[in-house]
């Protein structure tokens, strides 16, 4: 067996992704261990993850409930082709997660990751409209500053620049809706009053295009990966609207916001609006097994596998580790732990503390924005004179060393802790950010 030590003999080979490889090899953070609300570095320093991970360890790190789960999984049924074959839990499994999404979004399609769960759900818009004689609706409607993943398909709806420039120009006839963050939003807390109206993008392509050209349109509730943007009091609830007037499939990318991050089981429920589509992914598993899921609605299942002849395959699209056993054990472990430690209605009696805590951000040096919902949140920093993100990656790197880790993008820090965190911690979390920022020119 290969013994891996704490300190690598070598940090050349790992290719790392988003990463500063350079930057990273020269100053090295490695995580040895984590626990609760903590991880430890290889130098045995504890530090408070305020981003549950990458958004997906809802329930804090090293939960025994779910790791037992999977040694059991790992121990009885370690894999089961899913063409053709499939194991209990995978039915399990999507039962539990349509009766926990809204509406009638009753059937679960699974991958290994968010990208995944974005291809595929963007997949099944097209095969819908081709399943009803409208295989001519091809467009899919994206939004500027989202993050849909890295895969061509999520790569070609989102809108944040430094991930879409050197990989062309992605599927055939896309088109982004403007993103939602207005001068007037600064320091607003929760969700704007005003904006809802930049919804009505949606009607100026369907004017300009036709709405029988257009297949879907994809927006993160939350615009998570560019920290924390809050949609507009209404917004989601016109592209709704105009959604169903046209026959327009509307997906929710809740990769990030979803499982209690808004305080709900999903930010559609916060919202009030029931897309046609779901994705998630992260804490699907609490981050534990890689899974992706899209919850579709009875009616483009039905009109998926109605068009096709009996004994066919209805949908041409697949992964060799869809519904892994693995990752539905943790996914049914996960979901179990929510539930009896109630963890969604617990992130939303922390959200008042939460957002009193971030907002006390506001006047520190640099601090130019504050964006709060749920136990979500995010700082966005002044960019420093021709070298944007400079300050933002020096108070990322400040929060590490004195014990703190979150996520930056750019010049944005977000946050969005494990649902276990404690009021204690809230505060331990902004003391380390604040003083970083203080600290950082
Ligand atoms: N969609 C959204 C909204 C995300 O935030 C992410 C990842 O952060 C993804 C998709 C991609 O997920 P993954 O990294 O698991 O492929």
């Amino acid at each position: 067996m290969t013994e891996i030590t704490k300190i690598p003999n070598s940090l050349e080979e790992y290719w790392m992704p988003f990463t500063a490889n350079r930057d990273f090899k020269a100053n090295p953070r490695l995580i040895t261990g984590a626990k609760g609300m903590y991880y430890t570095t290889h130098r045995g320093d504890k530090v408070l993850d305020a981003s549950a991970g990458l958004f997906c360890v809802a329930a804090g790190h090293g939960r025994k409930e779910i790791a037992e789960a999977v040694h059991k999984a790992l121990t009885e049924l370690d894999y089961c082709p899913p063409f053709q074959y499939a194991h209990p839990m995978s039915f399990e499994l999507s039962r539990r997660l349509a009766a926990l999404t809204p509406g009638d979004l009753n059937h679960i399609f699974y991958g290994n990751s968010g990208s995944e769960a974005v291809d595929s759900a963007l997949k099944i818009a097209l095969a819908y409209h081709r399943a009803k004689g409208e295989g001519q609706r091809t467009r899919l409607v994206g939004r500027e500053l989202a993050y849909h993943g890295v895969n061509f398909g999520g790569l070609t709806v989102a809108g944040l620049v430094n991930n879409k420039r050197v990989f062309g120009p992605g599927l055939p006839g896309a088109l982004h809706l403007r993103h939602t963050r207005l001068p007037e939003h600064k320091f607003v807390q929760g969700q704007p009053e005003t904006g809802a109206e930049l919804a009505d993008d949606l009607q100026r392509m369907v004017d300009l295009h036709g709405a029988d050209t257009i297949a879907a349109c994809i927006v993160e509730p939350i615009a998570g990966s560019v920290g924390s943007l809050v949609p507009p009091k209404g917004y989601l609830q016109r592209l709704r609207e105009i959604c169903t007037q046209h026959d327009i499939v509307l997906i929710f990318d809740e990769v990030i916001c979803g499982f209690g991050r808004t305080g709900k089981q999903f930010a559609a429920d916060s919202f009030g609006v029931v897309p046609d589509m779901i994705t998630m992914a992260k804490a699907l598993t609490n981050g534990v097994v890689p899974m992706g899921a899209v919850a579709c609605s009875d009616s483009i299942h039905e009109t998926i596998t109605g068009a096709a002849p009996e004994q066919a395959i209805e949908l041409f699209h697949g992964y060799t580790y869809s519904a892994h056993p693995l990752a539905c054990a943790a996914a049914l472990a996960a979901l179990d732990v929510y539930a009896e430690d109630d963890l969604f209605a617990r992130a939303a009696a922390l959200a008042p503390s939460w957002q009193d805590a971030i907002h006390s951000l506001k006047g520190r040096a640099n601090v130019i924005d504050i964006r709060d919902i749920g136990l979500m949140g995010a700082v966005e920093l002044e960019p420093r004179d021709g070298a944007p993100g400079a300050r933002g990656f020096d108070v990322y790197m400040k929060c590490f060393e004195t014990g703190l880790l979150v996520r930056q993008t750019g010049d944005t820090i977000a946050m969005s802790p494990p649902l276990i965190i404690s009021e204690a911690q809230i505060g331990e979390l902004f003391d380390i950010l604040g003083a970083a920022i203080t600290a950082t020119d």
